[in-house]
């Protein structure tokens, strides 16, 4: 995966592609994983194309802090009341497959750890 900043999730928030939105603002776009991992697993995502956490900024600050809320608040939506994951891939040695940062929400299951 080269690290563009164009990618499917750029496609999404222009409506390019569909996708099952979930929560929408000014600075982020929610909507769920093409291929759950859980019974509820949701990504949120930055409109900003950061390809990933480690090219975040300090002018990002509030974006993410603004990313990690609405994380909360749409686990809260989504009735994950007895708790949830939150994860980030980041580069290659993380996983991360699609260079558009992005926060997964993972719930409705018992976590493992460690991950894989
Ligand atoms: P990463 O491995 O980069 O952390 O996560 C990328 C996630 O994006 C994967 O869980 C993958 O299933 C999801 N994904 C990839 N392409 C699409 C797509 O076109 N639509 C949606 N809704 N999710 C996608």
């Amino acid at each position: 995966m080269s690290e563009t900043t164009e990618t499917i999730f750029s496609k999404i928030i222009r409506r390019e592609i569909p996708a099952d939105i979930v929560y929408e603002d000014d600075l982020v776009l929610a909507f769920k994983d093409i291929q759950p991992q859980a019974p509820v697993h949701i990504l949120v995502i930055p409109k900003k194309p950061i390809a990933k956490l480690a090219d975040a900024q300090s002018q990002d600050h509030n974006l993410m802090g603004h990313l990690l809320l609405t994380a909360q608040k749409i686990a809260e939506q989504a009735g994950l009341t007895n708790g949830y994951r939150i994860v980030i891939n980041n580069g290659v040695d993380g996983g991360q497959t699609v260079y558009h940062l992005h926060i997964h929400i993972l719930g409705g299951r018992q976590m493992k750890w460690p991950p894989g």
